[in-house]
């Protein structure tokens, strides 16, 4: 099976089956269930299952539940929404690490009676009081209790007999190792804890380093992908496989994790805003979690194809944001149809059009792209312009409308700017002007150039709507860099979300659905909420300056 390389985990996967250590690739997503998947966990998704289907193997879906602690079925179902969503399928290959319970403690039993593991009466405190430094060895007054004894205490332990934090489990390994993970680590402990699944049957439950290369080992995985902060934990997972009777030797392999400018990916962090009300929950449009890119207007193709761009790498860098809006700009720019949109109205009254009359104008769905078609906007005497479009006092260079200058209003008449009346706090009430009638959709007949063309709407022929505009959730772009002396919530943008209460849609969105999203010319890319169906969330504005390095 002889497949070109992409990355240094293909490379490895390539010597694994030129040197006949495993015919096939089988992988897993381990997810822990205590909370929404983020971006990040699509890198490591698009990674375990993009490599296996690579290489026309397997992988498979297992949360990591052997934690009792924190998990809840809700995340659960949420994680395999997620993952579906993105477009990859477990099949019929869907556990839980804690079905392997009995398996881990049988193992753990092994080990014990091998001499290789023994039960520990150190409290936490003096663990890591004795645990030494590169000079000095740990200390661990309990290694050589009696292997009959050390199994009578884990038995008893399983029994429920004694308290939490008693008594652990040790694997006898080095005290002495430079790795600290290999300092007779514990690998189980009293928790009299109930579990999700499992109740009250267990007590003692198995560390991450001891339960996770079992568990990989037991469903046949042959390459257990993982991100690089398990690096050092490698040697304790071979020394697992290599020391307990397990029927296969998966391999670890780390790549570098994704971390993205003014994003923190840790679902800890992430629940923290969640509960304490900062954000309007998981699914809120400024979360880096899928469900709130869903919410937002992101596809799980432009998601895929992110990480696709990001490439697999060894250590660790920060990506752009940019470069994940570049990606939806891109797929919206080819499918999204082209409405029009006023966010922020000023009435425009063009005084020398007939009120009673009524011409329809002919907007392309998708310049770019026929195909899409047309439709018919209406004109009126009495039009919506963007606020934005329109300076009583004009900036160097400002083509829209200003005091008597002239514009184009897309696809329709040149108008130029007349009176200005205001209302009595001095903002604008109406700007009134005149048409060049001549001219419909085409150019001064006199060959004046009109520099400037502003997107419009018939007053009469609006449906309203609600539009928020999104901006990145924290102001620090490099979330590794955070001050000794602060918090990420010290950082959060205080203009993450404007609310536009009283934007104006052209009457062809009403029809439009939960998901559906358009390009409003000239203002970005929307998508209709999800969850209060009047509401337009903005994915990403049309352009930045941005420019990916490749
Ligand atoms: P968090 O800190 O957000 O809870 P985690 O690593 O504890 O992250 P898990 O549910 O244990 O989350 O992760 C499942 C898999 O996703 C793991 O293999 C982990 O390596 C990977 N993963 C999590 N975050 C990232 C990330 N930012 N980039 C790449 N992979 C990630
Ligand atoms: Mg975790």
């Amino acid at each position: 099976m002889a497949i070109e390389a992409s990355n240094f985990i293909e490379e490895f996967i390539n010597e694994d089956l030129a040197e006949g250590k495993v015919t096939t690739v089988h992988t897993r997503f381990p997810p822990e269930p205590n909370g929404y998947l983020h971006i990040g966990h699509c890198k490591a998704l698009a990674i375990d299952f993009g490599t296996a289907k690579k290489y026309g193997g397997m992988c498979n879906l297992r949360m990591d539940d052997t934690n009792p602690a924190k998990e809840d079925t809700e995340y659960v179902d949420a994680i395999k929404e997620d993952i579906h969503w993105l477009g990859f399928d477990w099949e019929d290959r869907f556990f839980y690490g804690s079905d392997y319970f009995d398996k881990d403690y049988e193992y753990a039993v092994e080990l014990i009676k091998k001499g290789l593991a023994y039960v520990c009466e150190l409290s936490a405190d003096q663990m890591d009081e004795y645990r030494g430094d590169l000079q000095n060895p740990a200390k661990s007054p309990w290694r050589d209790r009696p292997m009959e004894e050390s199994l009578d205490l884990f038995e008893r332990m399983k029994n429920g007999e004694f308290p939490d934090g008693k008594y652990t489990l040790r694997a006898k390994i080095d005290l002495a190792s430079g790795n600290f993970w290999m300092r007779d680590p514990v690998i189980y402990r009293i928790k009299h804890m109930h579990h999700h699944r499992h109740g009250d049957k267990w007590c003692i439950y198995p560390t991450y380093d001891f339960a996770h290369p079992i568990q990989d080992a037991l469903e046949g995985i042959t390459h257990s992908l993982c991100s690089l902060e398990f690096e050092i934990h490698r040697p304790l997972y071979n020394w697992v496989i290599e020391n307990v009777s397990v029927p296969h030797t998966p391999r670890q392999i780390e790549f570098a994790r994704l971390n993205i400018t003014n994003t923190v990916l840790s679902k800890r962090f992430l629940r923290g805003l969640v509960e304490s009300g900062q954000v309007d929950g998981w699914d809120d449009p400024r979360m880096p979690t899928l469900c709130g890119l869903r919410r937002r207007g992101y596809t799980g193709a432009s998601i895929v194809d992110f990480c696709g761009r990001i490439g697999v790498a060894k250590s660790d860098s920060l990506v752009d944001l940019r470069l994940l809006e570049a990606c939806i700009r891109d797929e919206l720019n080819e499918t999204a149809p082209r409405r029009v949109a006023v966010l922020d109205p000023i009435k425009v009254i063009i005084d020398n059009y007939p009120a009673d009359k009524t011409e329809e104008f002919e907007l392309p769905n998708h310049p770019q792209n026929p195909e899409m078609g047309t439709r018919k906007v209406k004109f009126t005497r009495e039009l919506y312009i963007d606020a934005e479009d329109f300076a009583e006092v004009p900036p160097p260079k400002f083509f829209r409308l200003k005091p008597d200058g002239e514009v184009r209003l897309m696809g329709a008449y040149i108008i130029k700017c007349g009176e200005i009346v205001k209302n009595a706090d001095g903002s604008i009430k109406e700007i009134h002007a005149t048409a060049d009638l001549e001219t419909g959709n085409g150019n001064p007949v006199d060959g004046r150039k009109i520099k400037g063309t502003i997107h419009w709407l018939s007053a009469d022929n609006t449906i309203d709507a609600e539009v928020i505009l999104y901006e990145n959730l924290l102001t620090l772009e490099d979330p590794s860099k955070l001050p000794e002396d602060k918090q990420y919530t010290d950082y959060i943008n205080e203009n993450s979300k404007t609310v536009l209460k009283n934007a104006k849609l052209e009457p062809s969105l009403a029809d439009a659905k939960p998901g559906d999203k358009f390009q409003f010319v000239r203002t970005g890319y929307f998508c209709v909420d999800t969850k209060n169906p009047g509401v337009f969330n903005r994915v990403v504005t049309l352009k930045d300056g941005y420019k990916p390095a490749k």
